[in-house]
């Protein structure tokens, strides 16, 4: 009896000071509670202009996908969840990117620009998941971009640059995390795969089921593939021979990024689709790494909220976050009833400067009040401060920019008309143009937007401010995704600052046992993040 009673006592004091340490312990930014297993979801370019786009959809549009109005960012903070803010940049920038900004997470040290799993000198730095394979624990990285892609990559390999992709893939292979889920089949088959007549491009097309694009960006013959078999993994390519897997598994669902999350919507109940979406990669990969009795680190990552934003699509863009919020519902549902998984939920940086504003076009009409103030009066606003529908018209798109561009772009030349691409962008989009927008649009090149005259400055000739070809990196050559979003900006009550990065701290959310969410709240910095995220996976 005597014996019982102090063991008890033992472990309700140990309690108490355990939670007091670990609370106490924060302030350095350690804890003193190690989780078993930690979920890393890492949104890419998901600041908190991208998780207020969510939350004002949840809350404000008439009819929103969602049950109850909750997003799974709701549901953390409900069930006990807590909330951090995060600096971003890389060493000696003002900016980050994902590269530097996921080996910042991975590593706890500052990197360099587009850097992938480096320190900022350029010298190797231990990952995370480096970290926990040695602890013992499974690992996993998901991606809906490209597996070797940045974010992903940081985790896993150590290289100058984050497009060396095909030694990214080589060296992720040798690392071994036991799941490896996404896109970018092209940099794990060989070269002699672009071969129509080759034997291994045959055998490819019959391993995918035709569901993947068989093309290799490698410059030698290695198969990645075949070397990821004879390693012990078991290979997928479609959602149907994922599912089937219950071991190592190395999954390539798409010849670079995987679908966007409008074809995701529209497929959804297509009893035909063949590739998983990310909550169904999740499932899978929990589902995997949960058998290791020493625990899991998963990495999970929507990276494509990060390329809506940097199109400036706003409706793709809502999309991308329903499916970000499908995953972290998804990860919090399964770690809801154990007391062993920490989750932490944040971004990289923030893409595109977005934000809802009023306008001054379109001012609603009067309106009665019944308030004793508005007796007299009406409730006139000198503003339009936006109709809440919009919320459902955005998320009532039907492509994204891209693909209707896409569509633009097979139309024979004579059929390149500015009447098509309005017609195409009505028949896409609940936000209509003119035949006039789509003729500015189609002046890529030289937008009468930026260079409309005015004469103040006389004869003298000035080079125009172009704010374009500063801030849309990726649009030099094509801008049209860009150049649609201006012109339909006011109509969706929708600004965007640039076609990049800006430094906004990001949010950090997350939810453990045992006082392991402490290390993660407040004001900090990814490094401590990733110091905080090495120290959770770390055995004492
Ligand atoms: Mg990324
Ligand atoms: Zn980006």
């Amino acid at each position: 009896m005597k014996i019982r009673f102090n063991a008890i006592t033992v472990l309700v004091l140990s309690f108490f000071l355990f939670t007091g340490c670990a609370a106490k312990q924060s302030e350095l930014g350690r804890t003193t509670s190690k989780p078993k297993n930690v979920i890393l979801i890492i949104g890419d370019g998901m600041g908190p202009e991208q998780v207020g786009m969510l939350l004002t959809y949840a809350r404000q549009a008439k009819e929103p996908v969602l049950a109850d109005r909750l997003t799974g960012f709701d549901k953390l903070m409900d069930q006990g969840g807590s909330m951090g803010l995060s600096m971003t940049y890389a060493d000696n920038v003002l900016v980050v990117d994902s590269a530097a900004s996921g080996s910042q997470m991975a590593t706890g040290k500052f990197a360099g620009s587009e850097m992938i799993g480096l320190d900022h000198n350029g010298n190797r730095a231990e990952t995370v998941l480096e970290r926990a394979k040695a602890a013992g624990k499974s690992t996993g990285l998901i991606s809906d971009t490209r597996v070797t892609h940045a974010t992903p990559a940081a985790f896993a390999a150590h290289q100058a640059h984050r497009k060396m992709e095909n030694e990214i893939a080589a060296e992720m292979l040798a690392l071994g995390p036991d799941v490896m889920l996404g896109g970018g089949l092209r940099h794990w088959i060989p070269k002699s795969a672009n071969d129509k007549a080759s034997a291994v491009r045959k055998s490819l097309q019959e391993m995918t089921e035709g569901a993947v694009r068989i093309k290799s960006k490698r410059k030698d013959d290695r198969n990645l593939v075949e070397e990821a078999k004879a390693k012990g993994y078991s290979l997928a390519f479609t959602k149907g021979q994922m599912e089937a897997v219950s071991g190592k598994l190395l999954g390539l669902f798409s010849y670079s990024a995987m679908p966007d999350a409008i074809r995701v919507s529209n497929a959804l109940d297509d009893p035909k689709r063949k590739t998983p979406t990310l909550k169904e990669m999740s499932a899978k990969a929990i589902d995997i790494l949960s058998r290791n009795d020493n625990g899991f680190f998963l990495m999970v990552e929507a990276g494509l909220i990060d390329w809506a934003a940097h199109y400036n699509d706003a409706g793709l863009m809502l999309h991308e976050m329903m499916r970000i919020d499908e995953t972290v519902n998804y990860v919090l549902d399964w770690a809801k009833d154990r007391d062993d998984t920490l989750v932490i939920v944040t971004a990289d940086h923030t893409t595109g400067g977005f934000g809802f504003s009023y306008t001054g076009k379109s001012i609603p009409k009067p309106r009665s009040l019944s308030g004793e103030m508005f007796k007299d009066r009406k409730h006139k606003p000198n503003y339009n401060f936006g109709d809440p529908a919009i919320l459902d018209k955005l998320y009532a798109q039907q492509l994204s920019y891209t693909d209707i561009f896409k569509k633009f772009d097979r139309l024979s030349d004579a059929d390149k008309t500015p009447a098509a691409l309005a017609d195409l962008i009505n028949e896409y989009t609940s936000f209509p143009i003119t035949q006039t927008q789509a003729a500015r649009i189609l002046e890529t090149e030289d937008n009468p937007i930026y260079k409309k005259g005015h004469s103040y400055l006389g004869s003298k000739t000035v080079p125009k401010l172009d704010n374009k070809d500063a801030f849309f990196v990726y649009q030099l050559y094509d801008n049209r995704q860009n150049l649609l979003a201006l012109e339909v900006a006011s109509d969706q009550h929708v600004v965007w600052n640039t076609g990049t990065h800006t430094s906004t701290p990001v949010l950090v959310f997350s939810k453990g046992p045992g006082g392991s969410q402490v290390p993660f709240t407040g004001i900090m910095h990814h490094t401590d993040l990733g110091q905080r995220a090495m120290d959770a996976v770390t055995v004492p």
